[in-house]
Order: C-alpha cells, then structure tokens, then sequence
C-alpha cells in the first residue's frame, strides 16, 4: 500500500566528534521516505523554498519517491536545522531551528496522496499533522512522530493529533515528558489508555466518527533500540551493534520509515504484535545503515540485499534458547 508522508524537508547543519556538514539534505519526511521506499511507494507532501536544489529532489526520485506533493514557495526559505553531538552520539543540542516555508503552510493533497491507506505525520507543528490527517481520513494505519519542542509549545495541538492516529513513535524521554510518568512501561500504558483499547480519550473522536488513538507504541531509545507496547504485550530490540556511528541524525525517521514502510507492505495481514516485531526489526536495520554516514548519504546508496542481511543478523543476535536453569530454592 503506498504511503503519504508529511514532514519536515530540510537543510540541515550538523557537526559530530566525527566531521561536520554545514548545509546537507534532511528533514523528517525525507529520512523517512528515503527508508519507506525500500518497502512500497512513497508520497512526500511538504513545502520547500526557492534555495532547495534540485539535486536533493533527484535524491527522493532516485528513489521513486512521488515528490509532486513537494511544493516550491517561492521567495521562501526551505527548513533549516542545525545541531551538534557530544563525544558519545548520546546527546545532542538544537542550535538554530528556522521554520521558514513552513511558517503559514497550508498544506492540499492531490487525490492521489489522499488516496494512500498508510500516513505518516513525520516531525512538524502539530496543527499541520493534523490538517493533512484531516485531508486523508479513509487511512487505515496512520503514525506520528514528534519531538520535544512541540511538548514544549504546543502541547494540547499534539494532544489531538496524537488522538487521530493508530501508533505513536516517540523517544523514550519524550514519552516522558508528554505523560509526566517517569516509568516507560506506564508511560506507554497512559497514552494506550487514550486509545480505542483504553476508552478515556482526553481529546475527540477520529475525523472518520470511529474513536482512534493510538494502540501502537514505540519507545525510540538511541543507541539502545526501541521498545515496542501495545494493548497484548511488550518488545524491545537493541539498537544493532555498529563500531563506528558517524552520524546520528536521522535515525529516528528512517526507523520510522523501516517500521511504517514494513507494515504498508503487509497491510493483506493482519496488525498482530508478530507482525509489529517483525517491522521494528526492519527499522532498526535500517536506522543502522543511516548513522554509517552523514545523512542521507549511505541510505541513498543503500541495497535490499544490505538490508535483508542485516535483518538476518538481528535475528541471530537476540536469540537465545529457552533451557530453564536449576534455580536455587
Ligand atoms: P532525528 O535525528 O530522527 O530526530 O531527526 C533529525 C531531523 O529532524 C533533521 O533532519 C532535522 O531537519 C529535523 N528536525 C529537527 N528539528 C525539527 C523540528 N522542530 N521539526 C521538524 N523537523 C525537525
């Protein structure tokens, strides 16, 4: 099933212990597709400014990502994000955030996104998550990410975007911080409360009449994998063990972009927790690849092969066989 996307499309500024980039392609909705493509077809719905070249549209292309939803503002600025890593990758500071085309965006879908039965709400103002939510309300499985700033800022816009979608992807501190539990697990279990299983929704009802919110939640935990919470049970897998991370921006989305594109790809089985396992195996493989490098630079260069071979590796590295010990008494 082909997937619409809405998010940030960016310019992005980062230095790590490892090198720095002062204007590279990035953005949200950009990791994510660039990831998603290697599962279905993929829509990108966003504006850019007449600064965005068009050899970062040929990058989505190359790709087959649809960039005809991609709307040049003309006399506008194109997003732009710079950060900056600590020795370890673990922290990062935002240094400058310039919304620019964003600002005022008024997004309009042609039928053919609109058509799409998966929908990402990639990082952006909440309110926009849930205008382009509001223009594709037949989705049958729609995600959201977001981030701390627009906790920060525009929390109760979050609040409703969040109670429109099926899965909620988020970092661990950020599960946190929108519920105020200091525990993951009942972190999760709190905003599981929301959804159709839970049935005390703190905000409306979804656009198509039938209560939603998520019953989907992934906890993005950096260089230590993701968790997995749904109503039936709980997941985790580590992050894959690489010995040089380069740059760790991104990674979020194109987890997502594994996960989500994983899913659109299945959407003939149904959304079991097997299935769920099965999709965050192939987001952390691919959100693997992308720290390999600034950007989107060994994504774009990316195999199937590559990726197959590291689900596999995954596979091997967390199992182990089920012979109880002789415990002591
Ligand atoms: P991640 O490392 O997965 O959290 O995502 C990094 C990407 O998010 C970068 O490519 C940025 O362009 C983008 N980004 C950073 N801040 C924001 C924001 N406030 N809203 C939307 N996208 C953002």
């Amino acid at each position: 099933m082909p997937i619409t996307v809405v998010g940030s499309i960016a310019y992005d500024a980062v230095k790590t212990p490892f090198g720095e980039r002062e204007r590279m392609l990035g953005g949200a909705a950009v990791h994510f597709a660039l990831a998603a493509s290697f599962f279905e077809e993929v829509r990108v719905v966003g504006p850019v400014g007449d600064d965005f070249g068009e050899p970062e549209l040929e990058v989505m292309r190359a790709r087959g990502v649809d960039v005809s939803d991609v709307e040049r503002v003309s006399g506008g600025k194109t997003f732009f994000w710079r950060g900056e890593y600590g020795w370890d990758l673990n922290s990062r500071e935002t240094l400058d955030t310039q919304l620019g085309v964003f600002e005022g965006f008024q997004p309009k879908l042609s039928a053919h996104s609109r058509e799409s039965e998966v929908l990402f709400l990639a990082n952006i103002q909440p309110d926009l998550q849930s205008e382009v939510r509001r223009q594709v309300p037949d989705a049958r499985f729609v995600a959201l990410d977001s981030m701390n700033l627009w906790i920060d800022i525009a929390r109760d816009q979050l609040l409703e975007a969040i109670a429109s979608v099926d899965c909620l992807i988020l970092n661990d501190a950020e599960l946190r911080q929108l519920t105020g539990k200091p525990n993951l697990v009942s972190a999760a279990r709190e905003i599981l409360s929301w959804g159709p299983a839970g049935g005390s929704n703190p905000t409306e009802e979804g656009s198509d009449g039938a209560r939603r919110g998520p019953s989907v939640i992934v906890a993005k935990q950096g260089e230590y994998g993701a968790a997995l919470v749904t109503p039936e049970g709980f997941f985790a897998l580590p992050a894959y063990p690489l010995e040089t991370v380069i740059d760790p921006t991104g990674a979020g989305d194109t987890f997502a972009g594994g996960f989500v594109g994983y899913i659109a790809a299945h959407t003939h089985e149904p959304l079991s927790d097997e299935l769920l396992r099965r999709a965050m195996a192939h987001g952390t493989a691919l959100a693997s690849f992308n720290v390999e490098q600034f950007g989107t630079e060994r994504i774009e260069r990316l195999t199937g092969q590559e990726i197959g071979a590291r689900v596999q590796e995954l596979q091997e590295i967390t199992q182990f066989s089920g012979a109880p010990a002789k415990l002591r008494v």
